[in-house]
């Protein structure tokens, strides 16, 4: 029986899953104190999806109703012909954008490929604008690296670029208003996000680190007038926006331990390996590289375990008070 091409991708909590973020690799070319260990092991690379993979997903949930798909890791510049998969799925029917998260430091020759590949929107995570921190944060990172390709996706123009900011105290909390004028300068968007309790890290205590998003509006508050933009909702994901007064530039807070963002979840993940994770911060997953290498499993089967899995989306996250981590994975494994 073939799986219908309406939406099916409604969960038991009657929520609409339209997005998914598709992780092509857990590998990456930094090593964020907040997102992974400085010893890490990666996949080996037959446990890692292919591209043929990749694409197939992204083109069973587009069938199923999926009209947004980001790409992330890991780092996905460093995956090998990422712009013949984004040009691939970019074609997909009913997709109606494709969108990235990355560190940047690809960017500066890959921002072209990228744009005419047809990647309409970026992400660019940058935590620092210090060179010394921003190595200390990042630990193998680049500033100049990324600051160059950041200006590359600019003058390439796509419809719109996002930064990324994690801010811990003690590390690089000083650094809120020149990140937030950095990005009015360049007429750019700027989100800041919670650290989440993902994965075992040692350089930090997070309950000392963590700097919540009432913190720092309340400190972007006190140099600029901050007009709430409505609530957050289903098109803008979980950030909470704000407009700064003759400016373009929108600021947006993604508070999962401070405002618990789950009722407007419309999203899923697949990880490199496959494995569809209904919720960021459950362990429970569906292995769909298993279906993809059955021999005797089709594109059908592929659609029907996605429809059948969503059944098990939890109503929302549980991230602990004392901040241990909820899940044992990184972030660059779950797909940022
Ligand atoms: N490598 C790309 C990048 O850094 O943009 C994409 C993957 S990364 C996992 C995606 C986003 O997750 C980044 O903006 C990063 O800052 C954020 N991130 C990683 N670990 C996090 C954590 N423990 N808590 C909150 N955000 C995290
Ligand atoms: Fe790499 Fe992104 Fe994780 Fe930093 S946040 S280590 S750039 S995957």
């Amino acid at each position: 029986m073939e799986v219908s091409s309406k939406n099916l991708l409604v969960d038991p909590f009657g929520r609409q899953i339209s997005y998914l973020r598709l992780s092509v690799t857990d590998r990456c070319n930094f090593r964020c104190i907040y997102c992974m260990s400085e010893e890490m092991e990666f996949l080996p690379k037959s446990k890692v999806l292919s591209l043929e993979e990749l694409y197939l997903i992204g083109k069973a949930f587009n069938e199923l109703g999926v009209s947004k798909i980001r790409l992330t890791g890991g780092e996905p510049l460093v995956r090998n012909d990422i712009v013949s998969l984004a040009k691939k799925l970019s074609n997909l029917p009913r997709l109606h954008e494709l969108v990235m998260t990355t560190n940047g430091a690809l960017l500066q020759h890959m921002a072209l490929p990228l744009r005419d590949a047809g990647i309409k929107r970026l992400n660019i995570s940058i935590d620092s604008l210090d060179r010394r921190s921003f190595r200390n944060l990042t630990r193998y990172g680049n500033l100049e690296q990324v600051e160059r390709g950041i200006e590359a996706a600019l003058e390439v123009g796509f419809d719109r670029i996002k930064l990324n900011s994690v801010i811990l105290k003690g590390k690089n909390d000083n650094e809120v208003i020149d990140l937030v004028n950095f990005a009015r300068d360049k007429d750019l968007d700027l989100t800041f996000i919670e650290e989440m309790p993902l994965g075992n890290i040692k350089t930090h205590q997070r309950k000392e680190t963590l700097m919540t998003s009432e913190k720092l509006r309340n400190l972007i508050s006190s140099h600029y007038m901050l007009r709430p933009l409505g609530e957050p909702g289903k098109l803008d994901g979980p950030s909470r926006y704000y407009g700064m007064e003759g400016t373009r530039t929108k600021i947006g807070f993604i508070s999962p331990h401070s405002n618990n963002f789950c009722h407007l979840c419309n999203r899923v993940r697949v990880t490199a390996e496959g494995r569809l994770l209904l919720c960021l911060g459950h362990e429970n997953s569906i292995d769909l590289r298993a279906i993809l290498r059955n021999k005797k499993a089709n594109f059908e089967d592929l659609k029907r375990a996605i429809v059948t899995g969503l059944s098990n989306k939890p109503l929302s996250h549980e991230f602990k008070e004392n901040h241990e981590p909820a899940v044992l994975r990184f972030m660059n494994a779950t797909g940022g």
